[in-house]
Formats: structure tokens, C-alpha cells, sequence
């Protein structure tokens, strides 16, 4: 065994004691079979399974389980929530910023800027201030409210998109390109088929997109979001749900959108000849569009990029950072070693809604 075998070894030995010894995360956090959990104030954070008091940062399907007794969550972020919860669910709502003390933990809700309502949690106990992001972005975005840096001693960041070659474009840029792809399909006689996650990016297209150059067409799952967000005062161009009542013999003028899980069934065989485009941070990476057989790739994520990721990071201020919901290992491994932060991997059950 040579040398640097052994070297790397031992490095590998030394992160794994290390991770095993600091993980899962304890103190004003922990984690309990139902996900993030405050001993303190007795409640949980997002948890995935129901329990008595959840604190949802937003309404997205891995941070939101149905059949919780009691939720709190943001004012902006009630509409989207009670859509996706059962009838009759029990939701105390907090203005950004606004303080409610559960249990002698100050909890408070701030800007996310991830989809309608997003909010990250901030605790205070004991003299500390702890920070749970959820799902968060910095780019623009006129469907919510935007992100607030919020500063803090311990830090629990999403980092789906945490490796440098995650670095976005400008979203007017994208949306110009998007907008482009349009009419040339319609010159080419074809319809464009946007996808996009049904809550959140949908909405965020449909606002950014010119809807001088042609009609826009939802499907269910979007139109129905659509009507939340315009119930709530989002300002949205119009949209046609797509149905056999108001199907055309010509789609070719029309931008449809669509969740991906759209794509290849039977409910597309109406728009032929069709172009296909995805919406998603997951199209900085090439191949991703070949393997879903994707026309077109737009790289417009709801969640932050590299460079804001660590930007963000510095700004709170926080010495100790939790990672989650990404490429944990290798992210936390750069904050420990880069930029010597206590960082370590917060093993939470995720989904990646790109
Ligand atoms: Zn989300
Ligand atoms: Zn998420």
C-alpha cells in the first residue's frame, strides 16, 4: 500500500469519526424519527410525518406532511399551505418577522424567496439564535416576497445545488431565451410545452414569460396553483386550463405549462408537433436534458447557486452550519475546510424540486 493510499485512509477514517460523533445535530435543534424536532418548545420543523405542532417553512410536498394537529407557517405562505392540507387543518399564521414565544423559544418566520410564503425559521433560546432555511433563493422572483439574510450563531442551510459548477444566469436572460423558443416554435408551426414543479416555478414562469406572443395553456395541477396565487393578489397573465372543452385545432400559438410528470403521457399526444422545454437549476448539468429527452433546457432554479450559497452563508454570521438536502458530505467538507466553519451533514429525508 503506497503512501498516499494510506494518507487517505486516514483522512477518510478521521471524517467518518468525525461526522459520527457531531451527527445528528443536538442542542436547541435535534432530530427525531418525524424530522426536525425542538425540545425547548416542543414543536417540529417540516417534519414528514404528522405530528402535534409543525413549523412549515412551505407548502412543497417534503416539508409539508398532511395530518399534523397544528401548523404554523407564514401569513404570506396560508393560501398555498391550506390548498395542499386536508380540509378543516388547523394553521396559525405569522406576519415576516412577527415573534410568537411557544413554550419560552422565541420563534419568528422570514423571507425565503423560494416559492409563495417560503420562510426560514428563526429560534432564539438560552441567548442563541438558530436558523432553519428550508428551501431558499436569492434571484428575483415577483411571486413572493423576497430573501432576508438573517443572522444568527447556528445555521441549518438546504444545499441542494452546493458544488461550484451550479452558477445561474441572470432569470431576465433566461426568460429572453425562453421567450425566443416560443416564437420560433410557433414559426415552425409547433406547440411549446414548458415544464416546470406544478407549485412555485410554474407561477414564476407564467409571470416572467411575454404573454404578447401568444396564449398561455395550464395544465390541472398548475392552473389550480395559478388560482391560489391570484386569490392571494399575484398578479398573473392570463391562463386557459387545458381541457377537451377548450381544445384547439392549433396549439402552435400557445405556450403550454406543465408539470415534468407531463411529460411522454398520453395527456401531451394533443400538442403534436411539440417542443419541449424544462425549467430547473438540474439543466446547468447537459446530460439531464438528453436523458429526458428535452428539445430545450432553461437553467431557472428556486434555489440558490453556488457563489450566493456561500455568500449567504458568510452573512449570517453563524460559526456552526448544518447541511442539508444536497451533496451534504462534500459541502460540508468544503465549509469545514475552506472556510473553517464547524460545519456538518444533517441527515433529513429530501426531495429535489430543481
Ligand atoms: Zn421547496
Ligand atoms: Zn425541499
Amino acid at each position: 500500500m503506497c503512501y498516499r493510499d494510506t494518507a487517505s485512509q486516514i483522512s477518510h477514517l478521521s471524517l467518518c469519526l468525525f461526522h459520527h460523533r457531531y451527527s445528528p445535530v443536538d442542542g436547541l435543534l435535534t432530530v427525531s424519527d418525524d424530522g426536525l424536532y425542538c425540545p425547548a418548545g416542543d414543536f417540529h420543523i417540516d417534519p414528514h410525518r404528522p405530528v402535534q405542532r409543525a413549523v412549515v417553512t412551505h407548502a412543497h410536498g417534503d416539508h409539508a406532511a398532511r395530518g399534523s394537529e397544528h401548523y404554523l407557517t407564514s401569513a404570506e405562505g396560508e393560501g398555498v399551505l391550506r390548498h395542499r392540507m386536508l380540509d378543516g387543518a388547523s394553521i396559525q399564521t405569522l406576519s415576516y418577522g412577527e415573534t410568537l414565544d411557544i413554550n419560552g423559544v422565541t420563534v419568528s418566520l422570514h423571507p425565503a424567496g423560494h416559492i409563495r410564503g417560503s420562510a426560514q425559521v428563526r429560534l432564539e433560546h438560552g441567548g442563541e439564535v438558530w436558523v432553519v432555511t428550508g428551501d431558499y433563493k436569492v434571484a428575483a422572483d415577483r411571486t413572493c416576497t423576497p430573501f432576508e439574510l438573517v443572522e444568527c450563531d447556528v445555521f441549518i442551510t438546504e444545499c441542494t445545488f452546493g458544488l461550484p459548477i451550479y452558477r445561474w444566469p441572470d432569470p431576465a436572460d433566461v426568460f429572453e431565451k425562453i421567450n425566443r423558443w416560443w416564437k420560433k416554435n410557433q414559426e415552425e408551426g409547433k406547440t411549446s410545452v414548458l415544464f416546470g414543479y406544478s407549485l412555485g416555478k410554474a407561477q414564476r414562469l407564467i409571470a416572467g414569460v411575454d404573454p404578447s406572443i401568444g396564449p398561455i395553456y395550464c395544465h390541472g395541477a398548475v392552473q389550480k396553483m395559478n388560482a391560489v396565487y391570484r386569490e392571494d393578489g399575484v398578479d398573473l397573465p392570463p391562463t386557459t386550463y387545458v381541457s377537451d372543452e377548450n381544445a384547439l385545432d392549433d396549439w402552435s400559438e400557445a405556450l403550454v405549462v406543465a408539470p415534468s410528470s407531463a411529460g411522454g403521457s398520453r395527456w401531451m399526444q394533443r400538442f403534436d408537433p411539440v417542443s419541449t422545454g424544462f425549467a430547473s437549476g438540474w439543466m446547468r448539468i447537459r446530460g439531464n436534458k438528453r436523458r429526458r429527452s428535452l428539445d430545450r433546457g432553461f437553467v431557472l432554479s428556486d434555489h440558490l447557486d453556488w457563489p450566493n450559497l456561500n455568500a449567504v452563508i458568510d452573512g449570517t454570521g453563524a460559526e456552526t452550519i448544518y447541511v442539508t438536502h444536497g451533496n451534504n458530505d462534500s459541502f460540508a467538507r468544503w465549509l469545514n475546510e475552506e472556510k473553517g466553519l464547524d460545519a456538518r451533514e444533517l441527515p433529513l429525508r429530501s426531495q429535489y424540486d430543481g
